[in-house]
């Protein structure tokens, strides 16, 4: 097993550490390699995703991944930002299916914005496609004004597409993933959102997924607008099972569901490719507002860890360690600032991470 390190930049460095140290703490035999990415490579080679390190992630069996970004880079040209290098990963390694798991943890009901009935016992997925859609579509550019006014540009587009492959491909993993959470005891629903109503584009998504889904009828299929999907998140959250959907509406809702549980630092993801190699971060950006003062929450890089044990390195035991080690650090009460309550104990970065290795057992 070869996991390529990418801790990136601000807190990316902090809460890495930790799950590195909980990995190291589970008797598994794996070679691991730390490589600059984001704006720190940027800063050292002049680009985010340096080929060295694209090469190690490409021969990795999965990348830990933890944050990249800051403000001071906001004016570089958009290749050279540290957003590109995780586009660059999902590109070159085909990562086209990310799991963002959303979990209430009983501990931590109050912490979220939501009434504790409508989010207590939460355990959706929202499973969004990475490929295609209107990042990725072509033609896109500026068109410059009619009346000869140059640099400055009339009109932008951003053309939206779906290959039939392509939505073929993201609804196989999502009934999957239904059938597998079935078998743990969740609903067996599938519910792909889209906007036929109005776009082309996702009146296609919708009739090739309810094709694909005639393979699997043990599973329930519904449709839903987008529109309605995020209203529905936050009014009724548990209504949901695994819901699947395109890129960019993908990226909205699954943010949305992210908040669901009330702290962004308790978030796992998992980007996979067809071959089970995967990248796997936690949801949150690189917090530039806190970084270097080790009170980040390392949790959402700890449990993301543990997805990389389940999907891509086949050890469920391990991943079950840590899921379980988590559970009872949270109930004992400790807690970084983000999920910090009266009552609690408030601990830091690197003690929330020696607290979960203590829970491993
Ligand atoms: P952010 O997620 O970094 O931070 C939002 C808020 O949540 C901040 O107040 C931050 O302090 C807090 N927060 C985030 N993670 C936390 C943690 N583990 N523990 C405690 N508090 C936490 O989002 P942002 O502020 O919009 O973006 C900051 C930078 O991160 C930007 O440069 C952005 O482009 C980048 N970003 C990167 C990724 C990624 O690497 N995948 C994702 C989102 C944003």
């Amino acid at each position: 097993m070869k996991i390529a390190i990418l801790p990136g930049d601000g807190i990316g460095t902090e809460i890495v550490a930790e799950a590195v140290k909980v990995l190291h703490a589970l008797d598994l035999k794996f070679e691991n390699e730390t490589a600059l990415v984001g704006g720190a490579a940027y800063d050292a080679h002049g680009h985010p995703l340096p080929e060295s390190t694209l090469k190690l992630a490409m021969a990795s069996d999965a990348v830990l991944f933890g944050a990249v970004g800051d403000w001071k880079y906001d004016t570089l040209d958009r290749p050279l930002r540290p957003e590109q290098a995780i586009l660059g990963l999902r590109k070159n390694m085909g990562l086209f299916a990310n799991f963002r798991p959303a979990i209430c943890y009983e501990q931590l009901v109050g912490a979220s914005s939501l009434k504790p009935a409508l989010i207590s016992g939460l355990d959706i997925l929202i499973i969004r496609e990475l490929t295609g859609d209107i990042y990725f579509g072509q033609p896109r550019g500026r068109r410059v004004a009619t009346d000869g006014h140059f640099p400055g540009a009339e009109e932008a587009f951003d053309t939206m597409r779906y290959s039939k492959p392509e939505i073929e491909r993201i609804a196989h993993v999502a009934f999957q993933a239904a059938r597998k959470r079935k078998t743990a005891g969740a609903e067996g629903r599938v519910t792909s959102v889209d906007k036929s109503n109005v776009l082309e584009t996702f009146q296609f998504w919708k009739d090739v997924v309810s094709e694909v889904g005639k393979q699997y009828p043990d599973i329930a299929l519904d449709h839903m607008y987008v529109d309605n999907a995020a209203m529905q998140l936050v009014k009724e959250p548990k209504r949901f099972d695994v819901v699947v959907t395109g890129n960019m509406f993908g990226d909205i809702l699954s943010d949305e569901a992210s908040m669901l549980t009330g702290s962004i630092g308790m978030l796992p993801s998992a980007s996979l490719n067809s071959k089970n190699q995967g990248l796997y971060e936690p949801s949150h950006g690189s917090a530039p507002d806190i970084a270097g003062k080790g009170i980040a929450n390392p949790l959402a890089t700890i449990l993301s860890a543990a997805m990389m044990l389940r999907f891509s390195l086949n050890q469920t035991e391990a991943a079950d360690r840590i899921e379980t080690a988590v559970k009872k650090v949270l109930a004992l009460g400790l807690r970084t600032t983000d999920i910090y309550s009266e009552g609690t104990t408030k601990v830091g970065t690197s003690q929330m991470g020696d607290a979960v290795v203590k829970a491993l057992g």
